[in-house]
């Protein structure tokens, strides 16, 4: 039946052998006493909450879903108990800052943290999943005095937080904006307006709920050069914390992650503290939107990981037909002729898609968090930059990437169980349907693309986008070197030759033909993620080759040439694509 163990073996392999991490780690004054013992017991714990607190509650959650009431919501059976235990285990804390009470440990462990909590239970995770950008983002760019009254309860998991962008007529664009904030006489402002879709935005796992609200001051420009953050709390800290003037006014019924509350959020006058500079909101809700970005996109890897290791359970059990090729790991007939499906081709092959894509993107996954920690850690500057430079570009990918493979992985396994995939008790269904919003919220994959191609690949002539190309050309460079890895090392220089080279194209027009770069953003970005998963593979190929007689590295090699035989051709015809940006467009507006 549906059920999940966490990856440890593979996260292990990833963050041991294939980034190396604790070489890394211990250049890094703040993590140089971090032990390989302490990041494997940090790891089963938090394999063992996952799969024993939050998958548990997971399905019935998803029966139940929240109930608001006059204002008051009720999360679904269990999840304020989770949250306790996750708090007093002191989760939250992980990798925040010992000033304001934090273990100062690695974000690539608490990626790791995060990406079993979402395989395990996505709308729970929702909770406490937004907390690390908006510790991030008051402690960037709060006022001492907010940071000292806020940061340590966030740290502790004491009160748990949200980010109100959304409102009826803006949702990409959030330069529409209309929330209103007046300053007051005490140097405060008093806040006004609807938000509609809060995640968190009310529940009974914590008593107070600090909002981080975009709003517009009273001498405001039009667009988004004109909105300002405010922390907006639940409960005021003045004596007897009352509450402030906010309210819950309902909650979304919705297609899935039924246990997180949706809120429609009022706020009539509410006491409101400016975060940051006035009409620099944006800004500052960056900070928090790129910490977000970078966990929605592990959002996908756990559905996929889910998804992927329950539909191998059902394929290696269910019986039907025979295969019409027996594999040469097929052991004893079955006396009623009758072949588990993943004797199939077919199945098999649905499978490693699902193996390639969802290890692959551990690996990019993790590559990425640990920039983030080099990126604020490592003691050489321009490693810093460098770090921080990669991570602007691999941002929209992984949002973007992991987000479609994550819908569509659950889809392809749903195949893989037949019509039981379709009935409720098997858990696909809901995997199928809670994986679909991480494509949407966060910036939508539509606007991950723009993101990429045109603000930072464009924006800057082409520069960062460079680092990324010569991080592909290294992994290629060194598959080259080995024998028998050679075609991997040349078949990822054939495509991103042929990815630079039309960007460059892209790059040069831009000033002339502006609007074909829009048109093809979204294949761009799939070749981004396609090429640097390439990459990926390359360097778990060459790290398994010198134990390829082990089972574990030997898997690994397997993996690799299908990804390299299945997968990449895709950037290709992508490519092909990206070439015909200027024919007369196909896609003129629908009319009758
Ligand atoms: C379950 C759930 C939880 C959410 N949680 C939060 C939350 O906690 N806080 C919060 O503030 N919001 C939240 N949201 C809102 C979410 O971020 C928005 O739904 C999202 O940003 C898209 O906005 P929209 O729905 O208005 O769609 P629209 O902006 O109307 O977009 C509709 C379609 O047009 C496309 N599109 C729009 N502009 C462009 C463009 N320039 N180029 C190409 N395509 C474009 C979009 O990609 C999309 O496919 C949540 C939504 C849901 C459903």
């Amino acid at each position: 039946m549906w059920g999940y163990v966490a990856p440890l073996r593979d996260m292990q392999f990833v963050l041991d052998e294939w980034l190396e991490a604790g070489k890394d780690w211990a250049q890094i004054p703040a993590f140089a006493e971090l032990g390989a013992d302490t990041v494997q017991q940090i790891l089963a714990a938090a394999a063992d909450f996952a799969a024993h607190t939050l998958q548990p509650i997971n399905l019935p959650a998803d029966r139940s879903g929240c109930r608001w009431e006059a204002g008051d919501v009720r999360t679904p059976q269990g999840f304020v108990q989770a949250y306790r235990q996750f708090r007093e285990a002191g989760w939250p804390a992980l990798a925040c800052d010992p000033e304001y009470g934090g273990q100062g440990l690695p974000l690539l462990l608490n990626a790791a943290l995060y990406e079993m909590l979402m395989a395990a239970n996505h709308a729970w995770s929702m909770y406490p999943g937004i907390v690390h950008g908006a510790y991030d983002c008051l402690r960037t760019h709060a006022s001492r005095e907010i940071r000292s009254r806020y940061l340590p309860k966030i740290v502790s998991g004491e009160w748990l937080c949200t980010m109100c962008l959304t409102e009826p007529q803006a949702g990409s664009d959030v330069g529409l904006v209309r929330t209103r904030a007046e300053p007051r006489a005490d140097g405060t402002y008093s806040i006004s307006g609807t938000k509609i879709f809060i995640s968190g935005g009310e529940h009974d796992l914590t008593d107070n709920i600090l909002h981080l609200v975009l709003a517009r001051l009273p001498d405001a420009p039009a667009g988004t050069r004109g909105i300002s953050l405010f922390l907006v709390p639940k409960r005021l800290p003045t004596a007897g914390s009352p509450a402030n003037a906010l309210r819950c006014e309902g909650i979304e019924k919705k297609m899935g992650i039924k246990g997180s509350a949706t809120c429609v959020m009022n706020f009539g006058g509410a006491q409101g503290w400016l975060i940051g500079e006035p009409h620099r909101g944006l800004a500052a809700m960056f900070v928090m939107m790129n910490a977000a970005r970078l966990h929605v996109g592990l959002q996908g890897l756990g559905h996929a990981e889910m998804a992927y290791q329950n539909a191998r359970r059902h394929a290696a059990e269910r019986r039907q037909m025979r295969s019409p090729e027996r594999p040469a790991d097929a052991g004893e007939a079955h006396p009623g002729g009758a072949d588990p499906i993943d004797f199939h081709p077919a199945m098999r092959r649905t499978l490693m898609t699902l193996r390639a894509l969802v290890e692959g993107e551990r690996a990019l996954g993790y590559w990425s968090a640990h920039l983030l920690d080099l990126a604020e850690h490592d003691p050489d500057e321009s490693r810093r930059a460098a770090a921080q430079d990669l991570l602007s570009l691999l941002t929209p990918v992984i949002k973007s990437f992991f987000t479609e493979n994550g819908f569509n992985l659950s889809s392809a396994a749903l195949q893989v169980f037949g019509g039981y995939g379709y009935i409720q008790d098997y858990g696909i269904e809901q995997s199928v349907r809670d994986s679909r919003i991480a494509m949407i919220y966060e910036g939508s994959n539509e606007i991950q693309g723009v993101d990429f191609l045109v603000r930072k690949v464009i924006g800057d002539g082409g520069r960062k986008f460079k680092l990324l190309l010569q991080w592909i050309a290294d992994e290629a460079a060194a598959c080259r070197a080995v024998p028998a890895l050679e075609q991997f090392g040349a078949e990822l220089d054939a495509l991103t030759g042929r990815w630079q080279k039309v960007t460059g194209e892209i790059i040069a027009e831009a000033g002339t033909a502006p609007a074909a770069a829009y048109g093809i953003a979204g294949d761009h970005l799939r070749v981004a993620g396609l090429c640097l998963l390439g990459a990926c593979w390359a360097r778990t190929a060459r790290v398994s080759m010198a134990r390829s007689q082990e089972p574990f590295y030997r898997g690994k090699l397997d993996a690799a040439r299908f990804y390299f035989d299945c997968l990449l051709p895709e950037a290709g015809w992508r490519l092909d694509l990206i070439g015909r940006r200027h024919l007369p467009l196909p896609w003129v507006r629908p009319t009758e």
